[in-house]
This record gives C-alpha cells, sequence and structure tokens, in this order.
C-alpha cells in the first residue's frame, strides 16, 4: 500500500470519537509512509485528516473540480492539488492514484464516491479494495444492507467478502494488503 484514497465527510459531525480517529488515521498514514489522495476540501473530516497527515510530514494528494475551488473549498498548502472539471474526472483520478479506498464517516458524498468504488471493482475498472472505516458503528445499519443484498440474491457471498467494514486499522490494512479483485461479473 503505497497511496490511500479516502472519501470522507466534508462536515465535522456530531461524534468526537470520529474527530480522534480520523486524527489517527492520519497519524498512521504519516508513519507508515502511505500518501494520502483525497478531494482536496479543507473543511470538515476532510481537513482534519489531510492537515494531521501534513502536520506529521505525510504526502498528500488533492483532486477537486474546480467548480469547489472556485468557492475556496480547496486546501491550498497540499503536496500536490489537482484542479479538474468536474466530480466524474475527480473519481476516477483518484482511483488512479491510489492503492485502496477507504470511507471514513460522511454523507451522501462520501458514500456515492466508496460504493461507486465498490461497483466499479465488480465491474473489472477498479482493482482497489474498498472498506468502511466503522467508527462508533456509524456504518452498521450499510453493512446490515449489504448483508440484506446477499440475502436477497443481489450480490454474489464472494462478492460480499470483498467489502469490509472494520473499526481496527491493522484489520483493515491487513485485507487491503492481501485483497484479491472480484472475479468479473457474468449475466
Ligand atoms: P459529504 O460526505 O456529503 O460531506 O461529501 C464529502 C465528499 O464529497 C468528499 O469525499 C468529497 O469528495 C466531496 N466534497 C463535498 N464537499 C466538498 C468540499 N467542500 N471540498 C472538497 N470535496 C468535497
Amino acid at each position: 500500500m503505497k497511496k490511500l484514497a479516502v472519501y470522507c465527510g466534508a462536515s465535522l459531525g456530531k461524534d468526537s470519537a470520529v474527530v480522534t480517529a480520523t486524527k489517527k488515521l492520519g497519524q498512521y498514514l504519516a508513519m507508515n509512509h502511505i500518501d494520502l489522495v483525497y478531494g482536496g476540501g479543507r473543511v470538515g473530516l476532510m481537513g482534519i485528516l489531510a492537515n494531521q497527515v501534513l502536520d506529521l510530514g505525510g504526502n498528500v494528494y488533492g483532486i477537486i473540480p474546480n467548480q469547489l475551488a472556485d468557492r475556496g473549498a480547496a486546501l491550498e498548502r497540499l503536496t500536490d492539488l489537482t484542479i479538474v472539471e468536474n466530480m466524474s474526472v475527480r473519481k476516477q483520478k483518484m482511483l488512479d492514484l491510489s492503492d485502496g479506498c477507504l470511507a471514513l464517516p460522511g454523507g451522501p458524498g462520501t458514500l456515492e464516491e466508496i460504493i461507486e468504488a465498490f461497483s466499479w471493482a465488480r465491474l473489472g475498472n477498479n482493482n482497489n479494495p474498498c472498506v468502511f472505516y466503522n467508527i462508533d458503528g456509524y456504518y452498521d445499519e450499510l453493512k446490515k444492507m449489504f448483508d440484506t443484498m446477499t440475502a436477497h440474491g443481489y450480490l454474489t457471498k464472494e462478492d460480499r467478502q470483498k467489502l469490509l467494514f472494520s473499526d481496527s486499522l491493522e484489520v483493515i490494512f491487513d485485507f487491503m494488503n492481501n485483497y484479491i479483485p472480484p472475479k468479473i461479473r457474468k449475466y
């Protein structure tokens, strides 16, 4: 694992344990020389994570659509900030630049990005592992939904095993380092 794409809230949220865990992730990345690839934002959990990695001497690559950059959303002190034309280009670029996808707690933007990445893994368009960092059980209901999908026959058991929900960084990076992409879907 050399570069990790992280999707997370552009808001801070209400749970201080999430902010603490976000800083812990930043520390883990910097200490293990894993570069951060993220949406380039300066606010919310995005800003907390990027600043933590930078403060501890790590590298942070931000990819932000011009629409958001024009509104002053970007963190200026990044190792590198790439401004792209839209969200679709940003999402593709984040996948191209990284070796894994991790979602911290967040809102619709976070969900949309990590679920697209997982959906593309099943189509053969994304070889990176996808994981939800399930801090304080934030993603418990979503995990249940994926189990329901599997029980109802919309997701195979094999593919369900390619998606991890965990609150342990050790378990998360072990899963990522041993990940084998799912077989490409057949119809
Ligand atoms: P949300 O989870 O709805 O707060 O959205 C967060 C996700 O949407 C991030 O992973 C970003 O890719 C994108 N996003 C939303 N707001 C911003 C922002 N102000 N700056 C950069 N990216 C943002």
